[in-house]
């Protein structure tokens, strides 16, 4: 199989890993990829005692039991791996794209 590529700025050959899941098992919620990501393909949430996704900064009810990185707008994505860097606890899932 082959794989999407591009090119860096010298020519060489660049084959982006495209961010396609993060684990909210894994994921503590850090927000160390947030900051790298210059695309805005994350967001955070809060998960309640329900293991529901809620908004993560309005806890007045005390109900968020913790917080967890989501893929929001997956097809933001250019697959510079910039977040894969940066993650300490291998929660997230990249993935080269196959070439039509
Ligand atoms: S691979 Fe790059 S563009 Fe994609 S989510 Fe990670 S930091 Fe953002
Ligand atoms: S860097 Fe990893 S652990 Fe931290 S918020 Fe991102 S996915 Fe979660």
């Amino acid at each position: 199989m082959s794989f999407v590529q591009f090119a860096t700025r010298d020519g060489s050959p660049w084959v982006p890993e495209y961010l396609t899941a993060i684990s909210a098992e894994l994921c503590i919620g850090c927000g160390r990829c947030f900051k790298v990501c210059a695309r805005a393909v994350m967001k955070l949430m809060g998960i309640n005692e329900d293991g529901e996704f809620c908004d993560p900064f309005d806890d007045d009810d005390g109900e968020i039991e913790r917080k967890v990185m989501t893929l929001d707008k997956a097809g933001d994505c250019i697959g510079c791996g910039a977040c894969a860097q940066v993650c300490g606890t291998k929660a997230q899932t990249h993935e080269k794209l196959a070439a039509a």
